[in-house]
């Protein structure tokens, strides 16, 4: 089956009509950012979005040139981008490599009120839960997202756990994905075990036609098939169409067998070191569309009140704190080492599958350039039998291009952060 780029819009707005539909967009913000105008005391706790241009996202503002973005980019402000809601007049920016913010908030909102709760008129007690009744489609999603969504249903659907608030979300969601033509500097999803052009678990699969006429479009699930039925006089007969030519990541990483050689690190100076140059300013547990620890909170009022959650960071030293001042993680290297261990062991174990992706958006936004795949780097170079850490941890940046990238990032050059986490002269992992 064919979509033809032409009739994109029409099948949208025809959604749009019947659900809420989500599609990458650029977005501006004035915000400034964090090596520009915010000191360092304060650089701690910038959101995500304040972070300092890269090239990547440099690249995507100059390549708008639409008069919204033009008009209102300012030398403080950047061009970012996300899945926005679809009304009419939305530019779906099809052609980003990956949008700066993840997708998970149409599953997992950044806050979701889950109940009310109070004394009714009669002097009786209620408990309603809070339940979005939409339909959701997101269209345009790429193979990494599609992968974190997987990652997500594992944690809220499974193990005999179920999240209900999660639950009916995803049962109302229909994703669409658009295989990748291009990817950034900063994607290894294909070293994580995935295919920039091809997410399986996705009810839809587009993939752009070499002429780069139209989309091929294949239904991969049942809610898939049942989609292109319903809107099946949008699509075309696929004749003998050719996809565009598979891409592959320039970035690489080794994941084999990480996680038992993790697990033998578990006690190793490497993340004493590592840490160092951390701020714990939780931008890399914002930007990732995996990381999905929250917290549970209310608004009393006289008579009733309402319990929502919202987004936490496990680099949040308050994340783990408990009653009477424990805390597990109670230093910035055990958050530190929690995430990463997180992401490239524990979750194996439970899940059989690592919750990194390889999107890439942590190591673009992190403000002190403490990038995942040089610590998946680290951890391959250093050998279990040699525990001194200085002989196994590279002193160099693994290409060039990484090297750069990390050189390259406006805070790891001026705040004198970077630096710290080479004081003892072994850690790589600054850049
Ligand atoms: S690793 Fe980077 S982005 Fe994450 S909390 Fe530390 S400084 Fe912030
Ligand atoms: S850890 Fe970083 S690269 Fe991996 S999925 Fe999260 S944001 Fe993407």
């Amino acid at each position: 089956m064919l979509l033809m780029k032409e009739r994109v819009n029409d099948l949208l707005l025809a959604l749009a009509g019947k659900s809420r539909v989500y599609v990458p967009a650029r977005m501006t913000t004035s915000v400034p950012s964090v090596a520009s105008a915010a000191p360092a005391s304060t650089a701690a706790s910038a959101p995500a979005v304040a972070s300092a241009p890269t090239a990547a996202t440099a690249a995507s503002a100059s390549a708008d040139t639409s008069p919204a973005a033009t008009a209102s980019v300012s030398p403080a402000a950047q061009v970012l981008s996300r899945f926005e809601l679809y009304r009419p007049g939305t530019q779906p920016a099809f052609d980003l490599v990956n949008t700066t913010l993840p997708p998970k908030d149409m599953l997992f909102p950044q806050t979701q009120k889950m109940y009310r709760y109070g004394i009714d008129a009669e002097g009786n007690a209620y408990v309603d839960a809070i339940h979005d009744a939409d339909e959701v489609v997101v269209f345009g999603l790429r193979s990494c997202d599609a992968r974190s969504i997987e990652c997500m249903d594992d944690v809220f659907c499974t193990k005999g756990y179920g999240d209900e608030f999660y639950e009916q979300r995803r049962a109302r969601l229909t994703t669409v994905a658009i295989g990748c033509t291009e990817v950034a500097e900063t994607c290894f999803c294909d070293s994580m075990g995935l295919d920039p052009t091809t997410a399986p678990a996705a009810d839809i699969q587009l993939h752009r036609t070499a002429d780069n006429s139209a989309y091929l479009v294949q239904a991969q699930t049942e809610k898939g098939g049942a989609f292109l039925k319903t809107w099946a006089q949008y699509f075309d007969e696929a004749a003998d169409a050719a996809p565009v030519a598979k891409v592959e990541c320039t970035l690489k990483v080794n994941s084999s067998d990480l996680k038992e050689k993790l697990e033998a690190l578990f006690e190793h100076p490497l993340w004493e070191q590592l840490s160092k140059k951390c701020i714990t300013c939780g931008t890399c547990t914002y930007v990732c569309p995996t990381c999905h620890c929250f917290d549970i909170s209310q608004e009393n009022r006289m008579k009733d009140g309402e319990r929502f959650r919202c987004w936490d960071s496990c680099m949040f030293s308050s994340y783990t704190e408990m009653a009477g001042n424990h805390n597990p993680r109670p230093d910035k290297m055990s958050r530190v080492r929690q995430r990463f261990m997180h992401k490239l062991c524990f979750f194996e174990d439970r899940y059989g599958k690592q919750l990194c992706v390889g999107c890439g958006r942590c190591i673009e936004k992190c403000p002190v350039a403490l990038d995942i795949t040089l610590l998946i780097d680290s951890v391959q170079a250093l050998s279990l039998d040699s525990p001194s850490t200085s002989s196994v941890i590279p002193s160099q940046a693994k290409d060039p291009s990484a090297s750069e990238r990390n050189d390259s990032s406006p805070t790891a050059q001026n705040d004198g952060l970077a630096n710290s986490g080479n004081e003892e002269g072994a850690v790589h992992v600054a850049g």
